[in-house]
């Protein structure tokens, strides 16, 4: 209902001129919209999880929009800075990816660089220093490529169990089974790709080929190397892509994940993505004392200069976003209307 009545609103806004006059206007120009990515399909990705894939027609298209709403896309460091100084240009715009998967590199970057725009990638480490598929996404991922089977997971749990992948509520009992068991037997990444192999041969999934073709796998460190540049700024978000209760965990979590990039790139990187958008309110005083300058979550919204920088908003873009309500972002229109809240599922 609040869906439809904002689709509503949305086009009332742009044919009515509003969306103009807001994206031209002070409040738009002293605010900063922060974009929210994390991949764009190799091959069906979007199929699967459409809001943490988006198919490439559909990310290109959003770029086109960017450029056509003439909005000015800032490295985020730079952004930040010119928002304090008040001094940001029109309609401001920051390009965010989470976790640095090898589309990123594949298809992301060559987009980027055709339209001139710089972004931050928030890399996520630990399966990047395995270089196999990410554990539980590949998991989903397979269940869903095989959703028309009902298989025996008996051998794959240790006790008698089926699998009824039919349904999407079938598929998510069968992936919460087999991440009870990784978690209850505290499995290591090796471990956990193990079990991927078991599963995929009780599927009868190729899983040799869709590791070959780095679906749900992290940038090596070869291609971090390659994709960082003077518009493209690695990031932290955690090494095992996690988020600890206690203060030591936080902090060896973001140590980690920094030593990691460091021994890449030797940068000493200070901003830093939620995982999952997962944020609480002491997290802030951890993340200062780690000397994070800034912190992005997945709460919808718009920056202004007394928005606190280890909490700032975004727009989490995905397939399901229309491309009208995407250009009422942009103009600034969209950060007026309520929202709610979100979670991502990573
Ligand atoms: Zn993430």
């Amino acid at each position: 209902m609040l869906k439809s009545i904002k689709g509503a609103v949305v086009t009332a806004g742009k044919s009515s001129g509003a969306f103009r006059l807001i994206a031209d206007s002070g409040w738009r120009q002293s605010r900063l919209l922060i974009l929210g990515y994390h991949g764009v399909s190799l091959e069906d990705e979007h199929e699967w999880d459409g809001a943490l894939y988006l198919s490439p027609a559909k990310f290109r298209s959003r770029m086109e929009a960017i450029k056509r709403h003439r909005c000015t896309v800032l490295p985020l460091q730079e952004a930040l800075e010119l928002l304090r100084l008040r001094q940001l240009p029109p309609r401001a715009v920051v390009l965010t990816f989470d976790d640095g998967t090898y589309d990123f590199y594949k298809t992301v970057c060559p987009i980027l660089n055709e339209y001139g725009y710089p972004a931050t990638v928030y890399l996520t480490t630990y399966w990047m220093t395995l270089q196999l598929p990410v554990v539980p996404g590949t998991w989903s991922y397979m269940l869903w490529k095989k959703r028309n089977s009902v298989i025996d997971a008996s051998s794959l749990l240790d006790q008698a169990v089926t699998f009824d992948l039919r349904t999407p509520a079938g598929r998510s009992v069968a992936l919460q089974q087999m991440r009870d068991r990784a978690d209850s037997q505290n499995l290591t990444g090796e471990q956990r790709d193990a079990m991927s192999r078991q599963l995929a041969d009780l599927l009868g999934f190729d899983y040799q080929e869709f590791r070959s073709k780095r679906i749900i796998q992290l940038l090596r460190p070869d291609e971090v190397k390659a994709v960082a540049s003077s518009s493209i700024s690695v990031e932290l978000h955690t090494h095992h892509h996690c988020t600890a209760k206690d203060r030591e965990g936080y902090l060896r979590e973001l140590q980690e994940n920094r030593r990691q990039i460091n021994a890449i790139l030797g940068s000493n990187p200070i901003h830093f993505c939620y995982p999952s958008g997962n944020h609480k309110p002491e997290h802030v005083s951890w993340l200062r004392e780690a000397g994070v300058v800034s912190a992005t979550t997945c709460d919808p919204g718009i920056v202004s200069r007394s928005t606190n920088p280890l909490l700032l908003p975004r727009l989490i873009d995905t397939s399901s976003l229309s491309d009208i309500a995407f250009e009422g972002w942009l103009a600034g229109f969209g950060a007026l209307l309520p929202h709610r809240a979100r979670r991502r599922h990573e």
